[in-house]
């Protein structure tokens, strides 16, 4: 049967590699982006090349009215939906909590808290036996900061995914009879531009010897992990809290 995913952030890194591989398992794909419209209209080509189907649609994920269009978008234009994977976050440069700004922290949480809230109520909606849909499938990608709590980066950003924590894990438990699994990915550092808007490119680099593995992983290792979530592979498995960092 058709099915829909909307993959939130996938003009590039994760959010990428989640949208390709969601492709190849036969979902029709939401390739969700802010600002890189080229960069997410070559997702959907790459999908398209391959046989799959996929539309781009911009939507601000800080923005309710947003949210609201790229659901009624994807009720319009795709399959009905089956998995929302809520992957798009930021970070801010790296700072003390002495330091940041209101403007800062609202930005930050209502793009990575707010928005994926706002994200999952809409699945819900969609996704509820209880309100006649067909049971699916959320993701959220968090953090390891969410438990390491990123002193002198970006305590800001550590405390935006430990709230997606909290939301997996209550909403998991609210929706777990309703044909719902909502899980999280919780990756270490990987190598994608998300460092860069931190002012550090490199910082996977710099990090990588703290982490077991002595890597940074790669957003193919965090796609798999999501996909895998959202499989019947994983039937009986809702509310975890999915670290994939190398063991750090
Ligand atoms: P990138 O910065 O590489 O990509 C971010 C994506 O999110 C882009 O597609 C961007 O779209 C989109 N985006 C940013 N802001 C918004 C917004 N307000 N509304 C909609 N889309 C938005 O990030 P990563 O791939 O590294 O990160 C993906 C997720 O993984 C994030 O939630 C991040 O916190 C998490 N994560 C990443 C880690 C890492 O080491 N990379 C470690 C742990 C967690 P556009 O370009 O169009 O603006």
């Amino acid at each position: 049967m058709e099915r829909s995913i909307i993959v939130t952030g996938a003009s590039r890194g994760i959010g990428r590699s989640i949208a390709l591989k969601a492709a190849e398992k036969g979902y029709q794909v939401c390739v969700n982006y802010k600002g890189a419209a080229d960069k997410a209209e070559a997702v959907v080509r790459e999908i398209e090349a391959a046989g799959g189907t996929a539309i781009a649609v911009q939507a601000d994920m800080a923005i309710e009215a947003d949210i609201l269009r790229m659901f009624e978008t994807v009720d319009t234009k795709l399959a009905p939906l089956a998995a929302l994977v809520n992957n798009a976050g930021i970070v801010d440069k790296a700072a003390p909590v002495a330091d940041m700004s209101l403007a800062r922290l609202n930005r930050m949480f209502s793009t990575n808290i707010t928005g994926p809230f706002l994200c999952a109520r809409e699945a819900v909606k969609r996704l509820s036996t209880a309100r006649g849909g067909p049971g699916g499938g959320i993701v959220n990608i968090s953090s390891v900061a969410a438990r390491l709590g990123s002193p002198n980066e970006y305590v800001d950003y550590a405390a935006s995914k430990a709230a997606i924590d909290a939301m997996t894990i209550g909403l998991s438990k609210e929706v777990a009879n309703v044909g719902i699994r909502v899980n999280a990915v919780r990756p270490g550092v990987i190598y994608t531009e998300i460092h860069a808007s931190g002012g550090e490119p490199d910082r996977v680099e710099r990090v990588k010897s703290m982490v077991p593995m002595q890597r940074g992983g790669e957003v193919e290792e965090i796609a798999d992990a999501a996909l895998w979530l959202l499989s019947e592979e994983a039937s009986y498995v809702t509310g975890a809290l999915l670290d994939v960092s190398g063991g750090r």
